[in-house]
């Protein structure tokens, strides 16, 4: 398998250096030879995006998405309604800040079946995309591990993204690929080459699964820390056509509680050495 030789496809999410502010995030990155960042919209609370936009552009930074919409199903007709309003509003912060894509977490209602959570996903998605082609801002479907199926997401496996894409049929819709969450699945070569066959993949997300793993939510490891086979995918994503940016997405109470500056020199390591 062909390794990664340089940086020039090295994205890094603001959430794997949860400690930094966004201005930290962006100089930090750029000082390291970073130049491209996922934004999680937490840290925008509060803040002026022409001043985020602004320091973007000083540091010649590129951002590759926003993170966070979706979160979509619901029992409740009005929490239905106010969701999208957030999507909407996500959307216009990606296009203040020159994120091409919002990368969806479509969420799920325990209180309702999986079939009627994705059933609403689908007419939310369907909902947005008039806005999403005004604004010119792709929508990423992330389908997360199916231990999150509970209230994260009813899209759980690659073939379900690729199934609602198609149902959907927008050049707004793809998928963002993570590794952390679809590694398992024995489809998983078959479903990239699918997706990458109408140019679905938006997005490509790496980390590790470290076993044990002692927390589901926040015991995310480094490329090279765990059990999946991170280049060999990202060979198969790039197979089927993905020329984008490696996103480093690290969740991590273990690597949180480091230095961040020497913790991003690891990052780079890893990066190079197992992604
Ligand atoms: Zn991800």
């Amino acid at each position: 398998m062909r390794s990664l030789t340089n940086y020039s496809k090295l994205c890094v999410h603001t959430q794997t250096n949860k400690p930094w502010t966004i201005e930290e995030c962006i100089t930090q990155y750029a000082a390291a030879g970073v130049s491209a960042i996922s934004i999680w919209r937490h840290l925008l609370e509060g803040k002026d995006l022409s001043e985020i936009k602004e320091l973007l552009i000083k540091n010649q930074m590129e951002v590759v998405a926003l993170v966070r919409g979706g979160f979509f199903p619901s029992v409740d007709d009005k929490q239905r309604a106010l969701v999208l309003e957030d999507n909407r509003l996500a959307m216009e912060q990606a296009t203040a800040l020159g994120a091409p894509q919002v990368v969806l977490v479509c969420g799920a209602d325990p209180n309702q079946s999986l079939k009627v959570s994705r059933q609403q996903i689908k007419e939310g998605i369907i909902a947005l995309l008039p806005q999403a082609e005004q604004l010119g801002v792709k929508l990423s479907i992330e389908p997360l591990h199916p231990m999150y199926a509970g209230d994260k997401s009813a899209i759980s496996s690659l073939g379900q993204a690729n199934d609602l894409c198609e149902e959907i049929d927008s050049p707004w819709v793809g998928v963002a690929i993570d590794v952390y969450h679809l590694w398992w699945d024995d489809q998983l070569e078959k479903e990239i080459y699918r997706c990458g066959k109408s140019d679905n993949i938006f997005a490509f997300h790496v980390c590790d699964w470290r076993v044990p793993t002692i927390d589901f939510l926040t015991d995310r490891g480094l490329m090279g820390e765990g059990c999946i086979p991170v280049k060999q995918i990202r060979e198969w994503v790039e197979k089927a056509g993905f020329d984008g940016y490696n996103e480093v997405e690290v969740f991590s109470e273990r690597l949180w509680a480091q230095d961040q500056k020497l913790y991003l020199e690891h990052i780079k390591k890893a990066y190079l050495n197992h992604s």
